[in-house]
């Protein structure tokens, strides 16, 4: 089965604006070490111990959020190079087309949903 051109074209637009939302979040909450490498950022409230307790509060919670959006961008990046490749919209696993819906809903999808269900 051969992708629509235009519903990939669609996806690529989706990943693209999904790619440029990632890059600000992380630009406000992480510090970029490097090409594709972030770290959470480090806020300074001062030297007493509530905003002690407040810095690792804020960096705990920057921790995690910054691994989920390196995460979303890293699998952003990798759908658009499959996109250029393309490879965009088979499964990883089994190699079978994704479901149009499911790339609808989750353009950085890599795997189809019998795949995915067999992870969980
Ligand atoms: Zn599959």
């Amino acid at each position: 089965m051969k992708m629509d051109a235009k519903f990939i074209e669609e996806r690529k637009d989706d990943l693209e604006k999904r790619r440029q939302e990632l890059l600000k979040e992380l630009n406000e909450d992480a510090v970029q070490v490097a090409e594709h490498d972030y770290s959470a950022k480090f806020v300074d409230y001062g030297e007493k111990d509530d905003e002690n307790a407040a810095e690792v509060a804020t960096f705990e919670k920057n921790l995690s959020l910054e691994k989920t959006l390196e995460v979303s961008l890293y699998n952003v990046n990798i759908s658009l190079k499959k996109i250029e490749e393309g490879k965009y919209g088979l499964c990883e696993k089994c190699g079978d087309p994704i479901d149009p819906e499911r790339l609808k809903a989750f353009p950085s999808a890599t795997s189809c949903m019998s795949c995915k269900k067999k992870l969980l």
